[in-house]
């Protein structure tokens, strides 16, 4: 793990952990041995084999006992080494890989580096040493920058910031070399003094971390780190960085951003189908709709370098895509997030087609055009007819029965549901659907598929609304039912906000149409006969005119982006539940999130029990990478958890007794559960023991 060698009396200690060097227990061991058996050379370079130098802690251990100590330790004995000691690095240099540096006498790395300190957005602070030493380089005020920033900086920046020396070119072991050679004296930087920040810089840090993560105690905790780091001498700084990063770890924040970054890794592993299942080559796309789904697909297959063949059914359809899907690339040039030549060698992937004949040689068809069951089968039918042997073939469709789609093609095992969300290139998740003929290896190629597309993928089974769309049911549905109640959209959505949720429920109808909403709603009312309050406020403000954001007026009325009380929507819902009989209430804050967050949660839990998702943290991933869900809580069946069953039960029940059963029946799992006094992490431990 640990090769050291002499190079003219300078020692080179090379690391090689695969695949990322991560500072785990291992190679925290094997560097201790190596700083006993390195003797006095004339100087120290320390690097890493490999793709990147250090890339981190073991995010693993977080869950376990604390390290901090023995990190500080180890950092410690570099710093103190009576020698020169250069890290000299490559890749990408994160956090604990970061903070070895930053013990280390001086810096140097190969072009293209990246550094960075993300660890807030895990819901800890920089741990081993980075609030005490970064300052002592930097000051404090770049330090604020850069940990409450949390993304990653380039070796440019790194030398702006200061605690880089040099960008070396070339081989990197021999220009470090070459740099250790030059009778450096050490330079620890724990000496140093940090030059503290400004008062009002710290308000200003503060607020701006208040207002960036909402209701995330980490990051005000990582600025009084970073802070006292201008107060204390470096021993006295480390002391109190660990007690505070202890603390960080010990938050239900913490445990909840560390589980969705595991959550979202854990996805593409589905029992049953293992490594023996090889996914299919997709080295070609095509996709039946150049619509608003139909081109940011598109999108997503050119950006992978995949060529995607676009076909609509009329020439001013096709045209209006592909001048959305040039708008797009346009907007990324002006922003600045895409290269000019870049943009045109992506379009150049992009083939617009009106004939199905062009789509003969895709690997996978995706077709995305309007949500009409007859329309997608007719669709399926062509494509059975032209598309060649193994071609994948998906639909996008977001309420419709899969299997009834595939029974328009001679091959159902090769029909998939990919389901993306809006704006199609920009959101992570895609929701992957099995139906009961789905072949293993379809689902293996959809899953790896996400990876070049840069998706998440969570695998479903078919039910309707699959696993989002089905848990936003009963959350939209009671958002709903409390405005007619006479609560104001801001009211609700702004108790959502404030909980976390990246917008509030009524705000999102708007965003996407209001239209969308009812033409969804109207082919499932049938479903609740008995409740007449159904999706009635959508309702209500449709047979209005009101649309959303399209027409500038919906639950809101809007200037631009600017949402807008709108007592002309208000007084639209207010007749509406008057003439339903709706009974009025006030709503405490603590109701609204109770009645939003109930039943979705509730949802989650039948949704598990009929193995429409594969486990609950996929769940999770649905909600916090498709649907805002905020992720330092983890995911609505993290959050259950949080919350303890019981008292999600007990709610339940409580609204059980103030509206009837109807929506209000506690899941089956749920109920089981709580007799068997099991949290929902303990059952999927056993579950997962089982298979
Ligand atoms: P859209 O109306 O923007 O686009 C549909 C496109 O299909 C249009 O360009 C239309 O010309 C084309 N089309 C219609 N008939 C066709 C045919 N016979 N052959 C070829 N092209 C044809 O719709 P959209 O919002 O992109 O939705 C498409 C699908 O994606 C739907 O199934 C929808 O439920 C699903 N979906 C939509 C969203 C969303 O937020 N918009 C999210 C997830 C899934």
């Amino acid at each position: 793990m640990i090769n050291i060698t002499d190079q003219n009396g300078i020692a080179v200690l090379a690391v090689n952990n695969p695949p990322v060097n991560t500072i785990n227990a291992a190679v925290r061991a094997a560097l201790f041995k190596a700083l006993d058996q390195i003797g006095t050379p004339k100087a120290l370079v320390l690097l890493c084999e490999g793709s990147t130098f250090f890339s981190g802690a073991d995010i693993g251990e977080f869950s376990g006992p604390p390290q901090e100590v023995e990190y500080r330790r180890l950092f410690n004995a570099i710093e103190n080494l009576p020698f020169p000691v250069v890290a000299a690095m490559h890749g990408t240099v994160m956090g604990g890989g970061l903070e070895i540096a930053l013990a280390s006498h001086y810096r140097v790395a190969a072009p293209g580096t990246r550094f960075g300190l993300p660890e807030v957005t895990l819901g800890i602070i920089p741990g081993a040493g980075g609030t005490q030493r970064m300052p002592r380089l930097i000051g404090v005020e770049k330090t604020l920058e850069l940990v409450l920033g949390a993304r990653p900086v380039d070796a440019a920046r790194a030398i702006e910031l200061g605690f880089l020396d040099q960008i070396v070119e070339g081989d990197l072991r021999a220009a470090a070399v070459a740099f250790a050679s030059a009778k450096r004296a050490p330079r620890r930087t724990g000496e140093l003094q940090a030059t503290p920040a400004s008062e009002e810089a710290v308000a200003r840090f503060t607020a701006q971390a208040r207002k960036q993560y909402r209701n995330q105690p980490a990051p005000l905790t990582a600025i009084k780190a970073i802070v006292a780091a201008a107060t204390m001498p470096l021993a006295q700084g480390l002391e109190y960085e660990t007690e505070l990063a202890n603390a960080a770890k010990a938050t239900t924040e913490s445990k909840a951003l560390i589980h969705v970054f595991f959550a979202e890794r854990e996805t593409r592993r589905i029992p049953g189908i293992g490594p023996e299942v090889q996914a299919r080559v997709v080295k070609s796309a095509a996709i039946v709709g150049a619509g608003t789904m139909g081109g940011g697909i598109a999108i997503c297959f050119a950006n992978a370098g995949i060529p995607v063949t676009v076909l609509d059914a009329s020439r001013e359809g096709l045209d209006r895509g592909l001048a959305a899907i040039e708008k797009t690339y346009a907007s990324m040039v002006q922003r600045g997030r895409l290269a000019a030549a870049d943009r045109a060698k992506r379009l150049a992937l992009i083939n617009g087609v009106l004939d199905y004949d062009s789509l003969k040689n895709a690997d996978v068809v995706i077709e995305a055009v309007f949500e009409d069951p007859r329309l997608k089968k007719e669709i399926f039918a062509r494509l059975d007819a032209m598309a060649k042997p193994g071609a994948i073939l998906a639909t996008n469709t977001s309420t419709l029965d899969i299997e009834d789609i595939a029974t328009a093609v001679k091959r159902p095992r090769d029909v998939i549901g990919l389901h993306f969300f809006s704006p199609a290139n920009v959101m992570p998740l895609l929701e992957v659907v099995r139906t009961k003929d789905t072949a293993p290896d379809v689902i293996r190629t959809a899953l790896d598929l996400a990876r070049p597309l840069r998706k998440i993928p969570v695998l479903a089974k078919i039910c309707y609304g699959f696993i989002g769309n089905r848990m936003m049911e009963g959350y939209a549905r009671e958002a709903e039912r409390m405005v007619l109640e006479g609560a104001t959209p801001r009211r609700v959505d702004s108790a959502l906000e404030n909980w976390g949720m990246a917008m509030g429920i009524l705000a999102v109808f708007d965003m996407a149409g209001i239209g969308v909403g009812v033409s969804v709603h109207k082919s499932n009312a049938d479903k609740y006969p008995h409740d007449p309050a159904y999706y009635q406020a959508d309702f209500a403000l449709y047979d209005a005119g009101r649309e959303g954001q399209k027409n500038a007026k919906g639950y809101y009325r809007y200037e631009g982006r600017e949402r807008i009380d709108d007592p002309e929507a208000i007084e639209i819902l207010r007749a509406r539940a008057y003439a339903l009989g709706v009974p009025q209430r006030t709503h405490s804050e603590q109701e609204i999130l109770e009645r939003c967050l109930y039943p979705l949660l509730n949802e989650g839990f039948r949704i598990l029990e009929e193995g429409v998702a594969v486990r609950a943290s996929d769940i999770d991933v649905v909600w916090t990478s498709g649907y805002g869900f905020p992720r330092y809580r983890g995911g609505p069946m993290f959050h259950a958890d949080t919350l303890g069953l019981k008292t999600l039960h007990d709610g339940m029940l409580k609204y059980r007794n103030i509206f009837g059963p109807m929506h209000w029946e506690p899941a089956p799992l749920l109920v089981r559960l709580v007799n068997e006094g099991k949290t929902l992490a303990q059952w999927g431990r056993e579950r997962a023991g089982k298979t």
